[in-house]
């Protein structure tokens, strides 16, 4: 036997030496990405398989939360700061602060850059939004200041951000103003970005260097739509042969659908852009009926108030100017519950492997949706954003005490339901 044992361990070492012959590799030397931000974008698209096989139409997701920051953000956070630097309105290393006003994943994106540019950051936030995204801000380094919560407007969401929103426009131009002598220098730059400094020449080197309070400003900034036309769509179109019959999205500041969709439409006009729209957002009567009002309205002011809603990111009741470039390109809009934003995060837990947020949730939801009312057959492809991970949602949308006491049903065979009725 021990002649055996010494027989078959030469055989292991004549089959371990096999894997030492080299094999022709490809050489690459553009396959070393630039630190951090050589990882925003190229996310790559995949297939539903559930949902395509029930349906016999591709649905496809672009795989957002694949981004380092966690979120689609990244893309925005980037080209927001990448712009700022063109136009000299920010410079690396000069103790220059960004000041931004969400809820949302974009402060983790912009704290995610600010750190590799050497950017210090100011998030302004209201005071109950989930644990886990200042959590993680903090660890960004980020410094975040709490103002009065966004429950008493609309329940946690992007709704009504003016508040937050003005605070961080407030606090840029109060932190230029320290770093000037007697007057205050501001530069409006194109797409709205509002940036505080000080000097008389805005061109002079001593002013180069002054540190600068920047507020990104997403809702307004043109930036905004500019990273998802020059990147999110072109990647869409490239990725699924210019064959893309549909585009799907959610919006919370707009520039997604907004970016997206008018690149799409540049390429071939017959394709669709729908947005998914979350209950209590206005978006969904302004696309219907032209008027822009929260559908909770009529329901009375005592659900309002409530902290009733789980999903986070999209909705809106107010017109942003990213917004305002997305409407004359969108052609439909689904209405999307919370009861159903949650049974379908379950229900691709359960059929895909896959672990999503809720706006993710609220997008695919809408794809089937649409595949339904155009009675689409094999061969059409829909598109849509999976803008994050579950792992952003573990307070709320993700808990299923939270949901049980907002009365908010777990049930993934809703969707079933949904893929099966004619
Ligand atoms: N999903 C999530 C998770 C988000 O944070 C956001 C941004 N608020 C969106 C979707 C919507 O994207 P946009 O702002 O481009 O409309």
């Amino acid at each position: 036997s021990l002649a055996l044992f010494f027989q078959a361990r030469r055989r292991q070492r004549l089959a371990a030496k096999d894997q030492f012959e080299p094999r022709p590799i490809e050489l690459r030397s553009d396959e070393v990405l630039k630190g951090v931000t050589g990882l925003i974008g190229n996310t790559p698209l995949i297939r539903i398989n559930s949902l395509s096989n029930a349906l016999g139409v591709e649905i496809l997701g672009k795989a957002e939360f694949l981004n380092p920051g966690g979120s689609v953000k990244d893309r925005v956070a980037l080209r927001m700061i990448d712009d700022a630097e063109t136009v000299g309105l920010l410079h690396p290393y000069t103790g220059s602060r960004i000041f931004e006003g969400t809820v949302g994943s974009t402060g983790i994106s912009i704290a995610t850059i600010a750190r590799a540019r050497g950017y210090d950051v100011t998030i302004i936030m209201p005071d109950d939004v989930a644990d886990e995204k200042e959590k993680a801000l903090h660890a960004l380094g980020a410094d975040i200041e709490r103002v009065r919560p966004a429950s008493i407007n609309h329940a946690g969401r992007n709704f009504d951000s003016k508040p937050y929103q003005n605070v961080a426009r407030q606090r840029a131009l109060e932190f230029g103003r320290d770093f000037s002598s007697d007057r205050l220098h501001l530069v409006q730059a194109p797409s709205s970005m509002v940036v505080s400094t000080s000097g008389d020449e805005e061109n002079s080197d001593d002013l180069m260097n002054k540190p600068r309070g920047f507020f990104a400003d997403q809702f307004e900034n043109r930036s905004n739509h500019d990273a998802h036309y020059d990147g999110t769509g072109p990647e869409i179109w490239r990725q699924t042969n210019g064959s893309v019959n549909a585009f799907v999205s959610g919006a919370g500041t707009g520039g997604t659908v907004a970016g997206v969709g008018r690149f799409l439409k540049s390429m071939n006009e017959q394709i669709i852009v729908a947005i998914s729209d979350p209950e209590g957002s206005g978006l969904y009567n302004k696309i219907k009926y032209g008027v822009m009002f929260d559908s909770k309205e009529s329901e009375g002011t005592k659900r309002r108030h409530q902290v009733d809603t789980v999903v986070e990111g999209i909705g809106i009741n107010r017109l942003t100017d990213n917004i305002s470039l997305a409407l004359p390109i969108v052609d439909d809009a689904f209405r999307i519950t919370d009861v159903e934003a949650v049974a379908m995060s379950r229900y691709l837990v359960q059929h895909d492997g896959l672990f999503l947020g809720s706006s993710s949730a609220c997008n695919l939801l809408a794809c089937i949706k649409l595949a339904r009312k155009m009675e689409w057959k094999e061969g059409q492809t829909i598109v849509t954003i999976l803008c994050d991970s579950g792992n952003r949602h573990y307070s709320k949308f993700w808990n299923d005490e939270y949901l049980e006491k907002a009365g908010i049903p777990i049930d993934p065979e809703l969707v079933t339901q949904l893929l099966s009725s004619s």
